[in-house]
């Protein structure tokens, strides 16, 4: 099987090959922790969780990263050298709260989302604060091997010393220059050069380092830092939302290529932003939802898994609640199969292998639409198309015995699927077991039991030639 990814780097899609057989090592860009995050940032983290999930049913191990950016995150971060506040200081000030309760407040939301959508856990989930000793000593390397420069206690990245600058995001130094995208600051070499370090007094986050006394990190040598101390200095997949592109990724790429000698990562990957009543969410209309807000409208968290899970990562996708509505039923009949399939491996006669080609159908379907790098519309549509043969009892026991170990497998990959066999259905088939063997001894009376038992919990049950075949009253 191949498994065809998009890569942001080439604009390719391409077969995965992993540095190491059998292991893939992937660090994935989270939040900054400065309010909850909304169901959109989701989209990417749930992109990232699905990519494990499949790399995990092709059989390799994944050591997965994904951070938590406490520090350094500033407002106007659409430039490469970003000014304005920090993301966290200003929501401290906003709440009259220590920039520290403002982290470890949203970090816990966060987590508490992320554990309600079935995400997987990472091997780490580093947090920048934590991480600024690797930071300064990446920092200083960069200056020893001249790509980058101080000025005072700051220090910049020489965006020159670099010629593939601008190779990720298709921006090219020249044209960045002549952009008003850039931000002014006369003791820059060149406008396009970005900020590794810091040096701001007022700033309340802050370390003393060779660099100074009040210095905090650029958010770009975080990731390239925390990528570098988890993982080591080569990966397979960098993966973020598709703002990160530039200048997040961009900058990351320079600077872990400069300092490392090594290109970062094989494959950039990244998620389309999700859209909410057909256009951008916002505040002033009101649908900048979070998690729970979802669930106060009655729906679990698993629907919003499957609902930020159901378009391609590369397409536009919608968020409406009358999509949400849409999507409660087509779980409903998704949760089906596991019922359909654990009646029909217990049925008794008939051929156990009929249908093996409706489990080829559903199986082919599903991997080839996941080995087309992820496309989950066409993995589901193959998890749909099987709900009719079950409904029509054309799928034999052995066949849906086999089937129900693969549902399980696949429904583990997607994680919003319930795929284990309904406890009461595995009950009542030990009961006629029960049953049938009571007869087989002649025990009228444990049989009898056995029978009293099941018309308590509403199951008829029908003596046929073929063995005994039951339903719900
Ligand atoms: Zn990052």
């Amino acid at each position: 099987m191949t498994f065809l990814v998009h890569n942001t780097l080439t604009k390719e899609k391409t077969p995965f090959r992993s540095i190491e057989e059998g292991v893939v090592r992937m660090y994935n860009c989270g939040p900054t922790v400065y309010g909850r995050p909304h169901i959109g940032n989701y989209r990417s983290f749930l992109f990232a969780d699905l990519l494990r999930g499949w790399l995990e049913y092709l059989g390799y191990t994944v050591h997965q990263v994904m951070n938590i950016t406490d520090v350094g995150h500033l407002t106007d971060d659409d430039v490469a050298d970003a000014g304005g506040d920090d993301k966290v200081e200003a929501q401290a000030r906003r709440e009259k709260k220590d920039p520290r309760e403002i982290t470890e407040g949203y970090t816990a939301m966060f987590l508490e989302d992320m554990a309600a959508l079935g995400v997987r856990e990472p091997k780490a989930r580093p947090r920048a604060t934590e991480y600024i000793d690797e930071m300064v000593e990446m920092v200083e390397r960069l200056i020893e091997l001249g790509h980058a420069y101080r000025v005072g206690d700051n220090v910049y990245f020489d965006v020159t010393s670099f010629p593939e600058y601008g190779r990720l995001s298709g921006n090219r130094i020249d044209d960045l220059e002549a952009g008003k995208r850039i931000e002014v600051n006369e003791e820059k070499r060149h406008p396009a050069d970005f900020a590794l370090w810091k040096s701001d007094p007022a700033h309340l986050m802050k370390w003393r380092t060779v660099f100074g006394e009040h210095g905090f990190p650029g958010w770009h040598i975080e990731c390239s830092a925390m990528a570098k101390a988890l993982l080591g200095d080569r990966i397979d997949i960098h993966t973020g939302g598709e703002d990160n592109v530039f200048p997040h990724h961009e900058c990351e790429i320079a600077q872990s290529a400069c300092a490392n000698g090594v290109e970062m990562a094989t494959y950039w990957m990244h998620a389309k932003f999700l859209q909410v009543d057909g256009g951008k969410m916002s505040k002033s209309l009101g649908n900048v939802y979070t998690v729970p807000d979802v669930v106060a409208r009655g729906f679990e968290p698993r629907h919003l898994r499957f609902a930020l899970l159901r378009g391609h990562y590369r397409t536009q996708i919608n968020f409406t609640w009358a999509i949400m509505e849409e999507i409660r039923s087509r779980l409903e009949n998704l949760d089906e199969l596991a019922v359909l399939l654990s009646r029909a491996k217990g049925a008794e006669g008939g051929d156990p292998e009929a249908g093996r080609e409706h489990l080829a159908a559903a199986r082919d379907g599903f991997e080839a639409g996941m080995n087309d790098d992820l496309n989950t519309p066409v993995a589901l549509a193959a998890l749909e198309q099987f709900r009719r043969p079950l409904l029509d009892g054309a799928v034999g026991s052995a066949v849906a015995s086999e089937a129900l170990e693969w549902l399980g497998r696949a429904g583990e990959v997607l994680g919003f699927i319930e795929t284990s066999e309904p406890e009461a259905d595995v009950e009542i088939e030990a009961l006629i077991e029960q049953r049938n063997a009571a007869k087989a001894a002649k025990d009228w009376a444990a049989a009898d039991a056995a029978r009293d038992a099941l018309v308590a919990m509403g199951i008829e049950l029908q003596d046929t030639p073929d063995g005994v075949v039951w339903r719900r009253r």
